[in-house]
């Protein structure tokens, strides 16, 4: 049964409203005493709602309160970087209750990887008590198909097969998985209202967008949308060789990774740590400049209430500083979008994992083929 008396949408009114009683729930829903009850009865023994406080007493009868099941529910979210992986339980909105931090190398394929932070993710979930975890989002650093979680087009996962995350989650839980974007989990996961329209950037090792607009995340016909980094930019003559191939792409130009190879510094903390050094400094406002010009279009196009620059280089305030002085200079007035950098850093994706995960898990359909 579906619609808008089906017990999904029942479920959908009670979590967002926050809670009410049987009586305001005949009334808002205009459903009769005994099929609304004998829904209710059911999303009861699904331990998908409880009754609550006392309302008082109406006719004779206490009125309890009917409120959402999310006492002690949780969801895994695993953050895939390329050199590193995050691992949290959070609540259903995306607050960390626990996280763990492991390294990586994800040129050591799929296996080698997923098989110990998955582990290591067991563990997360077996230390907490009195949870139910509802759901599993992981983050990756590639295109994700929307439809089939199959991860596309793996220029930063090299020989991974497109079904190893869902292969190796599937094998150790029976529950809803979201594999999406990292950079596009970040986005969700910065938005501060369902209404909002925001571009997100990531600027890490590589660099990664992703785009929500009016609270929902921009995916595209190829599960694509707002990949920039390997549009071509406009920068230095002539064009950095980009490690797809290609000359000129903004991450040949923007990146971690290229502005590590340019200034011959190892590794991104070191870099973060050098940026008063006058060459890093000019390294990154050439980096910043190129981004700016380059976001211009889709802050234009995208008409952001707010773009957030995140990742370890995209927080650094220069950066930020310079991509938003760019994107004033390129963008009409009234397309300026505020530009700041990322309040929660890297907890950005696990937040949005989270997110998307409970939409999924509680959205109407799913609800309602729970209980089909
Ligand atoms: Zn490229």
């Amino acid at each position: 049964m579906s619609g808008v008396t089906s017990h999904g949408y029942l479920l959908e009114l009670i979590r967002s409203s926050g809670g009410l009683s049987r009586q305001q729930l005949v009334e808002s829903t205009g459903m009769s005493r005994g099929t609304l009850f004998g829904r209710l009865d059911t999303l009861l023994r699904l331990g998908l709602v409880y009754e609550a406080e006392s309302l008082g007493a109406t006719g004779g009868r206490r009125a309890r309160r009917i409120r959402f099941e999310d006492r002690g529910r949780v969801v895994l979210a695993v953050d895939l970087g390329q050199t590193h992986a995050r691992i949290s339980v959070t609540d259903l909105v995306g607050t960390e209750l626990r996280r763990a931090a492991m390294p990586l190398a994800v040129e050591l394929g799929a296996a080698a990887v997923l098989g110990p932070v998955l582990d290591h993710a067991e563990k997360l979930v077996a230390s907490g008590s009195g949870e139910l975890l509802v759901g599993i989002g992981v983050g990756v650093p590639a295109a994700v198909d929307p439809l089939t979680n199959a991860v596309l087009h793996p220029t930063t996962l090299a020989g991974w097969p497109a079904d190893a995350v869902t292969e190796a989650a599937a094998a150790r839980w029976d529950l809803p998985l979201v594999v999406e974007n990292d950079a596009r989990a970040a986005a969700v996961g910065e938005c501060r209202s369902d209404e909002e329209t925001l571009v997100y950037v990531k600027v890490a090792t590589g660099i990664g967008c992703g785009i929500v607009v009016g609270g929902d995340v921009l995916r595209g016909a190829g599960g694509v949308a707002g990949d920039i980094g390997h549009v071509r930019a406009r920068g230095s003559d002539p064009p950095p060789l980009c490690r797809c191939g290609r000359r000129g792409c903004l991450a040949a130009y923007s990146s971690g990774r290229a502005l590590l190879e340019r200034l011959g510094i190892a590794g991104i903390a070191d870099l973060t740590a050098r940026v008063a050094e006058p060459a890093v400094a000019a390294a990154l406002t050439d980096a910043a400049d190129v981004l700016g010009v380059t976001l211009a279009t889709t802050v234009t196009t995208v008409n952001p209430h707010r773009l957030v620059l995140g990742g370890s280089l995209g927080v650094l305030a220069p950066l930020v500083d310079r991509v938003r002085r760019q994107v004033n200079d390129t963008v009409a007035d009234l397309a300026r979008p505020t530009v700041e950098g990322s309040a929660l850093g890297d907890r950005a994706t696990v937040r949005g994992l989270a997110r998307l995960v409970t939409r999924r898990v509680y959205a109407p359909e799913a609800v309602d083929a729970a209980v089909g």
